[in-house]
């Protein structure tokens, strides 16, 4: 790396594209890999069992192709994507009211700690194009090298996409969290759990999720 580099800053649009292409390959590296192990062990087995069962006189090549083909053809209808995760929110809303939290008074102490959660973005809100989802794992809300969500505005704790912001950040309230909160009403942190939790890592392996049941 040339001195050059040392000088962009670590919020420029330059080094938030080198980071997310960084965890995009990570991801892919990672999928890669894993999916390569996996796919070794099952063609080992099932060379082993055909190899058996023809041996045996139990089945015959070409029973085993004819029904290689039909499962292949239903795989093809219903396979999912490894390792993506999309979030579908209930369609009724559950009793329990959400608590207002006036952040203004308390933003001084909690950082919006709030916004380090990982949530998985709904169809919807991936597609609006309006929220920013992780390269390194799709589709989690973006989080920045700080570990708060790439949306916050660092100098004032706001949401730059307030209007369009996630319906699980709508719904969501740190005033029953006590992930958050040792104490709500002293307004006394749980730095504990805070400080054990929202380490940085890279590449970020610890998922904390933001959670409606905690409101
Ligand atoms: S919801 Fe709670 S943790 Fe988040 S900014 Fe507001 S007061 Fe802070
Ligand atoms: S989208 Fe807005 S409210 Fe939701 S986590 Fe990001 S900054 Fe916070």
């Amino acid at each position: 790396m040339n001195s050059d580099a040392e000088q962009i800053p670590a919020n420029s649009a330059m080094t938030q594209l080198e980071r997310q292409v960084e965890r995009g390959s990570f991801f892919t590296h990672t999928a890669i890999g894993q999916n390569r192990v996996r796919l070794s062990e099952v063609e080992s087995f099932t060379y082993g069992l055909i190899d058996t069962l023809v041996s045996k006189g139990i089945v015959s090549s070409e029973e085993i192709s004819e029904a290689t083909q039909n499962v292949r053809a239903q795989m093809e209808d219903d396979e999912l994507g490894i390792g993506v995760a999309i979030r579908v929110d209930p369609a009724i809303e559950t009793e329990q009211k959400t608590v207002e939290v006036d952040c203004s008074q308390r933003m001084h102490i909690c950082k919006a700690v709030c916004c380090k959660l990982d949530f998985a973005l709904t169809s919807t809100e991936i597609e609006s194009g309006k929220v920013k989802w992780d390269l390194g794992t799709p589709y989690f809300i973006r989080h920045e090298v700080d570990g708060l969500c790439t949306h916050i505005n660092r100098e004032t704790g706001g949401c730059t996409v307030y209007a369009d912001r996630p319906a699980i950040c709508r719904g969501y309230s740190c005033a029953r969290d006590k992930r958050i909160w040792k104490d709500f009403e002293k307004m006394e942190l749980n730095q504990d759990w805070i400080d054990e939790h929202f380490v940085e890592v890279r590449p970020r392996a610890l998922k904390v999720l933001m959670d409606h049941s905690a409101k």
